[in-house]
């Protein structure tokens, strides 16, 4: 089978997980501080904070933007189901914006309407979460436009995003938001088996991100709230979590992380051939806007469906049965069962449910060779084509 994704480990990789493993320290030692600089290095933000999973760092952000009960967070329908659970952990109520039918990241012109709507009835959200669809970062100037006119906090969800860039930035610089959040899943870009990073300029937001992901607990002297009580003292000063991401995971991450580009520019080569070969099949291929250079994390294709011989289902089971493994991402966040028991029902989102009807993530990864490219095209074409 040849997978829709899959991470990429060399001899490097697993030499500097071994080096960890014969040292002193498994868990808080001198590998996720390095890590972390060499992210915020990476992406030009002032701070970046590890932690054990995307959703970890979704869940801190929002934390840390102080989303509680009585607020709302909003986020876009064609996501994984953390971007907007992130919001229910806080106690919030949230709220979906529907897609773009082009780029498949929130739509600008839904945005805004809604949140015209929401400002007459009341009920702006505190967060929004913008999510980077495939790794294309979506309008993030006209976001922080909407979020100063609005009075919102932004949370890029950049789980697809690392080593993709917007506007000659790399995404995570936070130029146009409070928050990144990276996911380092063996199925995304770059990989530390599990685990994340936030990323910020605020020193408070990185400050509160930082105990938040231990427990509360603080060390630092300038964070205690009373007199020490001597060398041993430590003061748990807030509601924190165990959300820190290990020695042997960073590790792995500064190994990767050397490699991100090489990763990106051959996901690119790869998307280019895919423009190539299927561009005379009755789909839609991924559109790519100017001011945005995508981290290709999926190769997304949308089929025709008013073309006679294209059912999405037999397509996709088609696919699968000729060793392609194929995945759709994603169905709608809304009508999952958990959120359609809080009152979303089919037809919500239009944009949204129309793409799901449509979609196919074809594999795309660093080591796929051409071979297994054509490989790909030639069983879709079958399909499409009989
Ligand atoms: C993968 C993913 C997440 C969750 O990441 P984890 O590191 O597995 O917690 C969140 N949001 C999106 C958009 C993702 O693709």
């Amino acid at each position: 089978m040849i997978p829709y994704g899959k991470q990429c480990i060399s001899q490097d990789d697993i030499d500097a997980v071994i080096e960890v493993l014969k040292s002193d320290f498994l868990t808080q030692g001198p590998q996720v501080p390095k890590f972390e600089s060499a992210i915020s290095t990476y992406c030009n933000s002032k701070y970046a904070i590890a932690v054990n999973s995307a959703t970890s760092g979704l869940h801190v952000a929002c934390l840390a933007l102080d989303l509680g009960e009585d607020d709302l967070l909003w986020t876009s329908p064609i996501t994984f189901v953390a971007s907007a659970n992130c919001g229910l952990y806080c106690g919030a109520k949230v709220d979906f914006v529907d897609i773009d039918p082009g780029t498949y990241n929130i739509s600008l012109v839904a945005l805004e309407k809604k949140l015209e709507l929401a400002k007459a009835q009341g009920k702006l959200p505190k967060v929004l979460v913008v999510v980077h669809m495939a790794g294309q970062s979506a309008d993030m100037v006209a976001i922080s436009i909407l979020a100063k006119k609005f009075n919102f906090r932004v949370v890029e969800d950049a789980s697809h995003a690392i080593g993709g860039m917007y506007r000659g930035t790399h995404i995570g610089s936070c130029l146009y938001s409070d928050i990144t959040v990276f996911s380092f899943h063996p199925v995304k870009i770059i990989t530390t088996a599990e685990g994340g990073v936030v990323t910020t300029n605020s020193a408070g937001l990185a400050k509160k991100m930082n105990l938040l992901r231990s427990h509360g607990v603080t060390r630092d002297a300038n964070q205690i709230i009373s007199a020490s009580h001597g060398p041993w003292y430590y003061q748990q000063i807030m509601l924190g979590f165990n959300y820190r991401m290990t020695e042997i995971q960073a590790a792995l991450g500064i190994s990767q992380l050397n490699r991100l580009d090489e990763f990106v520019r051959r996901r690119h080569e790869l998307a280019e051939r895919y423009d190539e070969l299927l561009k005379n099949l009755p789909v839609t291929l991924p559109v790519q806007i100017a001011e945005t250079y995508s981290s290709f994390h999926l190769y997304i294709i949308r089929l025709n469906l008013s073309a006679e011989t294209t059912n999405r289902v037999k397509v996709f089971e088609g696919l699968r049965e000729m060793g392609i493994g194929v995945n759709v991402h994603y169905i709608p966040v809304h009508l999952q069962p958990f959120y359609s028991n809080m009152g979303f029902e089919l037809g919500d989102f239009p944009e949204a449910e129309l793409y799901y009807n449509e979609t196919i993530s074809l594999p795309l990864y660093f080591e796929m060779t051409d071979e297994q490219q054509d490989q790909v095209v030639n069983s879709l074409g079958k399909l499409l084509t009989k």
